[in-house]
């Protein structure tokens, strides 16, 4: 079964707001992300087909700058926005996020107010979980399926919640490679001081997986060295709990 690649950016450009703590090394420029798509398009038709785009925040460099450049190449891609932010100076407007979809982009949830959902209320993960998902269907006139979390922050319970909503696809930010009948898909964040070599490490590291599933295994059996180094080898998998924060090749930012 082909594995696929989730690449995962969010802003593109100068942002002209003020950043949360954190938020700048995952802007990159205009040109390191003409590069990246252009490399995404010189692969082969099968490894181009594996590879998805995502784009976190619902920033206006979404409609600016993204999609003009992913049309100019006949790419898709996913946009997850954050709902209380809607309208806001800097970011995407309702009608912004309904053009985008009339282009072929898929749009989905990213939440009400950029919370980290580990540490929400009940309340609060009511609001951000189904309260942003009616939102933002709303503003583009169709149902909402998918979701990013927040800084790609879960636990059991934020998953229960998901589940319970009944989204169908949740994207996560722990890195490396995933199924495609898998739910859970974690993604690859790309952050300002990487380039197209390093989506190409990426890829690499992915299948060297698939080539070598057995090996892979043979070695967290022999336990010689900690399961976590033999991952860090041969990229991380879609199980959170066997990927150290930090260790993935790309950020963990949603
Ligand atoms: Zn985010």
């Amino acid at each position: 079964m082909n594995r696929q690649f989730i690449i995962n950016f969010h802003g593109i450009g100068q942002p002209a707001r003020p950043l949360e703590a954190g938020e700048e090394r995952y802007w990159i420029s205009v040109d390191a992300f003409e590069r990246i798509l252009d490399y995404i398009v010189d692969q082969d038709g099968e490894t181009r087909a594996n590879i998805s785009i995502t784009f976190d925040d619902g920033n206006i460099s979404d409609f600016l700058i993204a999609l003009p450049r992913l049309l100019n190449r006949k790419l898709t891609a996913r946009f997850f926005i954050v709902a209380g932010r809607l309208e806001l100076p800097n970011f995407l407007s309702s009608s912004e996020a309904t053009e985008l979809r009339r282009a072929g982009m898929t749009v989905g949830a990213h939440g009400f107010a950029h919370l980290d959902w580990r540490r929400a209320s009940d309340d609060e993960l009511e609001r951000e979980i189904r309260g942003a998902r009616d939102m933002i269907a709303e503003a583009v006139h169709e149902p909402i399926d998918e979701v990013a979390i927040p800084y790609g922050s879960y636990d059991r319970r934020v998953l229960r919640w998901l589940k319970r909503a009944g989204y169908k696809a949740i994207y996560t930010s722990d890195g490396g490679a995933c199924l495609p009948h898998f739910r859970l898909k974690p993604r690859n964040c790309l952050r300002r001081d990487m380039d197209p070599s390093d989506i190409e490490r990426i890829l690499r590291s992915a299948n060297l997986i698939t080539d070598t599933l057995q090996g892979a295994r043979l070695l967290l059996k022999q336990r010689r060295r900690p399961p976590f180094a033999a991952l860090r080898t041969s990229t991380s998998t879609p199980r959170k709990s066997l990927v150290p924060e930090g260790d993935q090749i790309a950020g963990r930012r949603g």
